[in-house]
Formats: C-alpha cells, structure tokens, sequence
C-alpha cells in the first residue's frame, strides 16, 4: 500500500456539501474529544452513526444525548447496564464487550476516526478497513504492530487512511503523491518534550505528573508519556515508513521546540514544503474530516508576530535511546516493530502506576525486544499472537527492575 494508491480510491469530484455520516472509536478521549467539538460545531456537514469508549459511560453518555448517533458502545462489558440506565429513553442503540465495538466499526459510515489508544485498536480498525472505509487515522499503535498487515489490508479493501497525527497529516498536506519520485525526504519535527533539555539524573527520577506536561500539547496520558521518552517519534517515524513510500533512511527527525512547523517534505530540487499552524489537534483532525475539502473549526491561529524564535536541533538519542531503538525495530522487521510497541505499552502502564522509573521504560524496551528477536508477521493471527507474548515478557522484565 501507499498513501498515493489509497487516495485514488476517492473520487475528486466528492461534494463537500453532502453531510457525511462519522463514526467514532474512542470518542471520550483526546482526539475523540476534539473530533467530537469539529462536529458538534457543523451539525450540517456531520451525522454520527456510532461513539466507543472503554470505560467513561458518563462521557460517552452526554456525547450521545448531544449527537444523537444510532449506536453507542462500551468496551468494558461489566459497564453496559450503567450505559444503558444512562442512555434510557434515548431511542439510542446500546452495546458492550469487544465484539460490540469491532461491530461498531463494521456499521457502515462515511468516515471513522480512529482514536482509539493503544494496539487495542487493532481489530476496530482493520474491521473498518475490510469495509473499505475512509479512515481518520490517528491510532498510530495499530499501524507499529501491525504494519504490513494493515497496509496490505488497506490496499486489498480500497480502503483510505487519513494521517491525523499532526506530523503526518503534515506531510501528506504537503506530499506529492502523484510524483513521488521527486521527493528527495521527510523532516518529521517534534517538540523535543518536557525532557528535551533535562539531565539525565532528573529524567531518572522524574513522575508521571512531570512526564505529562507537555510544553505544547494537550493529550492523552500515554502519548504524553511517549513525548516525554521520545518513544513517541520512534512509534511516529514507524508510522511515517508505513505511510508513505519511502525508506526509513529518508526521514529525519529534527527537534524544534515551538511546534510551529509539523513536518516537511523536501523534493529534489532543494524546495521544502511545509504545513504551519498552532499546536493544536483540532488542525489536523477537521483536515482528515472534511478531505478532500476544508471545514472551519473553532481553534487558534498562528499569530506570526509573536512567533520570536523557529529553532531546530538534532535529537539526542543517548538520552532519548527510544528514536534508535525505532529505527533498530524498522531494520530488524515486523516483528520487532510489534514488540516494541507492546512493551513500551506495558512500560508506560507501569511507570504510570509509579512501579518502575522513567527510564525503566526504554530499557524494558530494549530487553523485550532482544528477547523476542523478529519473527516474520503475516497475518492478524501472528500479530496478536506476538503482541501478548511481548506483553508477558515486558511484565516480566518490569517486575525483575522493582
Ligand atoms: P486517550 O487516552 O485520551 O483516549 C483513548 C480513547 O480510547 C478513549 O476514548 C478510551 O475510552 C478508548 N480506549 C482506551 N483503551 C481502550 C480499549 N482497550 N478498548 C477500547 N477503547 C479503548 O488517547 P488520545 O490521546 O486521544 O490518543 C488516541 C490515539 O491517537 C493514540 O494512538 C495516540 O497516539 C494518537 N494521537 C493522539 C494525539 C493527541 O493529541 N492526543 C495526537 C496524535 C496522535
Ligand atoms: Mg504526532
């Protein structure tokens, strides 16, 4: 699959007035949330079929008495009595349990966000590719653990996947995917996190209330917690090789701390192309919502006036052991992209959880992934089949470090 193949699957000439029918997987998170503000804002662009969350019935409930879509789903099984009670007389579908939710992503619609966290997403999403469906891709996860299998899967269906994480929807606002032979590379920027500039005696001692503050960004607590390991950009750079068509050497991560600029394309005639805006998820999402059209959306712009500084800088990657770790899993193969991804998720858990230390996360990652070497990934089967088996090993190693 490239992303140039998969935009032929939609016609130019679509009509950006029709409405378009929007399902939601993850619809109480962060992304959830703000695609769920986008919506709310055009009640004549967009109607929702179906909102998922995993366990905030409270949320998901007031998302539904507002949006009104035909189904709502609850992950957690034990929950679906309380969703229904909260959702009594509302004329709306009501579901529980994993299977509810892969249904959910079958139901047909125009467009899915897919916002769920975490290879949790996994199944929903390819469920929603194999309807060959218009996907608002934000679940970066999935793409890391499943990579071939999702792409080949995309291709196979005709389905369409729209970058929604900043950098990546970046690229591709700026990608020309008619004439990729003129792309020389991608600088994937990033802001460097609340560590870019600590030592590392204050990395190794550092809380998950200090992890999470992001300096730019408003997210969820994983992904916070990936920006501050820089694991975010290694599962990112993963993410950008499965994309777009280019090898994992042509993509240069490169540090620049006002989030101002979200990545680049350079083509071969020494033109960089790049997209610019306030450092807010809003941008990006109303992008993939409205393709190939634009949608106004309540967020703020770039005031250039007050932009003092754009600066740049080279990752460190001794510090931040994640970025080589990424390229390690891109040159070893699917399955070592997969483990690594499963054990930074059981490491973010744990330091969450304050069982292990900051810097437990990329070593735990590391040793996972030379236990696990890189088996061959073929189908949905060996993914999730290796993606628990590194889950166990990761525990493991996480408990030996307490
Ligand atoms: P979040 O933690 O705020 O929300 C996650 C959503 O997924 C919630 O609705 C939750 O109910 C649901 N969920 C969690 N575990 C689940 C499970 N096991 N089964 C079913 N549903 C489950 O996360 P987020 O920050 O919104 O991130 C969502 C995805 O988007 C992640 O893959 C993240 O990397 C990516 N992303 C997020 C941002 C951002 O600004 N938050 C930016 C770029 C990419
Ligand atoms: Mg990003």
């Amino acid at each position: 699959m490239t992303l140039a193949s998969s935009l032929k699957a939609i016609p130019t000439s679509s009509n950006n007035a029709e409405t378009k029918s929007v399902s939601i997987l993850g619809s109480t998170g962060s992304v959830g949330c703000s695609t769920v503000e986008i919506v709310s804002h055009h009640p004549d662009r967009f109607r929702i079929v179906a909102l998922t969350a995993n366990t905030n019935v409270e949320k998901l409930a007031e998302q539904a008495r507002a949006l009104r879509p035909e189904l709502c789903v609850i992950s957690d099984p034990s929950l679906y009595s309380a969703l229904q009670e909260a959702l009594h007389g509302e004329g709306i579908e009501v579901a529980a349990g994993r299977d509810a939710l892969i249904d959910a992503a079958r139901r047909p619609s125009d467009f899915l966000m897919a916002a769920i966290v975490g290879a949790a997403g996994l199944e929903p999403t390819l469920a929603a590719v194999e309807r060959g469906a218009q996907i608002g891709f934000a679940n970066k996860e999935c793409l890391v653990s499943a990579g071939s299998v999702m792409t080949k899967a995309v291709a196979d269906f005709g389905a369409t996947l729209l970058p929604v994480d900043s950098e990546h929807n970046a690229i591709f606002q700026v990608y020309d995917s008619d004439r990729t032979e003129t792309i020389a590379r991608i600088l994937l920027t990033g802001s460097g996190g609340p560590f870019r500039t600590a030592d590392i005696a204050t990395m190794k001692n550092a809380t998950p209330a200090q992890a999470i503050a992001h300096p730019n960004w408003s997210m969820g607590q994983k992904i916070s917690v990936d920006s501050a390991t820089m694991m975010n950009k290694g599962l990112e750079l993963i993410e950008a090789h499965h994309l777009f068509p280019l090898s994992a050497d042509r993509i240069e991560i490169l540090i620049h701390p006002q989030s101002v600029i979200h990545s680049m394309v350079e083509y071969v005639d020494g033109s960089v192309l790049a997209q610019l805006g306030s450092p807010d998820m809003k941008t990006p999402i109303a992008h993939a919502l409205a393709w190939p059209g634009r949608v106004s959306i309540p967020a703020e712009r770039i005031d250039f006036h007050t932009i003092k500084d754009l600066t740049f800088e080279a990752p460190d990657e001794t510090r931040f052991p994640s970025l080589r770790l990424a390229r390690e899993a891109i040159d070893a193969g699917s399955g070592s992209q997969c483990a690594m991804n499963a054990a930074n998720e059981i490491a973010v858990r744990d330091f969450l959880n304050e069982s292990i230390g900051f810097l437990d996360i990329p070593a735990i990652v590391e040793e996972t992934m030379t236990r696990m070497g890189s088996p061959n990934l073929a189908t949905l089967a060996d993914v999730l089949e290796l993606d628990l088996a590194a889950r166990h090993v990761a525990t493991d190693i996480s408990l030996s470090r307490r």
